[in-house]
């Protein structure tokens, strides 16, 4: 088993977002990588770079952060090749790690515009090392720069920052310092490879949530009025928990619900709406424990909501 620790530098429209390429807004320009044993030893390394075919200069914004210049790049790899190397490198038998959840679909995202995407097969199980960061040293929930998790570690700043080989570098040694059980309890699921099919839905038990993807919806209104989307299993025996706060959209993309297995306690209920590149729609439901807090949270918030929609009706009415 290979652990793959690997890092991605992009490019977008120099011309901005109203002429980019729909299919293509972000263009990566340089793949770095290190590959780590099981101990969290790098034996190898592999870096290219790519030279761009979709946007002929370097986006003021990108080239501010990331010290490359255009001609650099001219001599560098086509995409095709790079990604096809560097899957060749990976080997059979790996597991992605990364800086944020970004890079894993932007991979894909590229791949597909080049149309190699068969050769990375999804949903991609991957490990977000910045998310895992958080989890081990802060609340779980903030997100911080690479940089400031090497600060905060006191490990040696051997190189610049936003070059793809050096923040694979530090993202793997962000990773020698994180505990083993919190790394293989808290995978995380890329699936820009979204379900199409009823027989496709991914169903995953987590130790302490469940995890539901669903097939695609051509219309977004069809989504919450399935079963199957809807159903509220509790994480443990699975069996269906009582609605005590029936679903409630908390925003377009949000919806939340609040039930109770007899058994196993209080169980909060979480669907995204996601859109896919090709305008159709699926969704992605977490079932975890929670707890009274958060349940009133809940109930306050479907007030607030119901109470805001009501003022909404009665002042159209007026006019
Ligand atoms: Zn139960």
């Amino acid at each position: 088993m290979n652990y793959i620790v690997f890092d991605l530098e992009w490019n977008q429209n120099p011309g901005g977002k109203k002429t980019r390429n729909e299919k293509l807004p972000f263009e990566i320009i340089e793949i770095g990588a290190v590959k780590v044993n099981t101990k969290k030893e790098i034996t190898d390394s592999f870096h290219r770079l790519i030279r761009p075919q979709v946007y002929n200069w370097i986006h003021d914004s990108i080239h501010e952060v990331i010290h490359v210049d255009y001609k650099d790049l001219m001599d560098g790899v086509s995409f095709e090749q790079a990604a096809r190397e560097f899957l060749e490198w990976c080997g059979t038998d790996w597991y992605f790690f990364t800086w944020g959840n970004q890079d894993v679909m932007e991979l894909q995202r590229n791949m597909k515009f080049y149309g190699m995407l068969d050769m990375l097969p999804g949903p991609v199980t991957y490990y977000d090392v910045q998310k895992l960061y958080s989890i081990t040293y802060d609340d779980g929930i903030r997100r911080c720069a690479l940089e400031h998790a090497i600060d905060e570690l006191q490990i040696e700043k051997k190189y610049g920052f936003h070059r793809a080989l050096a923040d694979a570098y530090y993202t793997a040694e962000v990773l020698k310092k994180l505990n083993n059980v919190i790394i293989v309890n808290h995978p995380s699921l890329d699936v820009y490879q979204n379900p199409k099919k009823k027989k496709d839905e991914i169903h995953i038990s987590y130790p302490d949530y469940d995890k539901y993807v669903s097939r695609e919806f051509a219309v977004r209104e069809k989504i919450m009025k399935d079963r199957e989307v809807t159903s509220t299993r509790c994480p443990i025996c699975h069996k269906p928990a009582k609605r005590k706060i029936r679903w409630f959209m908390n925003n377009p993309k949000v919806y939340y619900s609040v039930s109770t297995c007899e058994e196993h306690g209080v169980i909060r209920g979480k669907i995204r709406i996601r859109k896919t590149d090709e305008e159709k729609y699926f969704a992605i439901k977490t079932l975890r424990f929670t707890d009274t807090e958060e349940t009133e949270e809940l109930r306050e918030r479907k007030e607030l909501l119901r109470h805001k929609r009501q003022l909404k009706r009665s002042a159209e009415k007026e006019i």
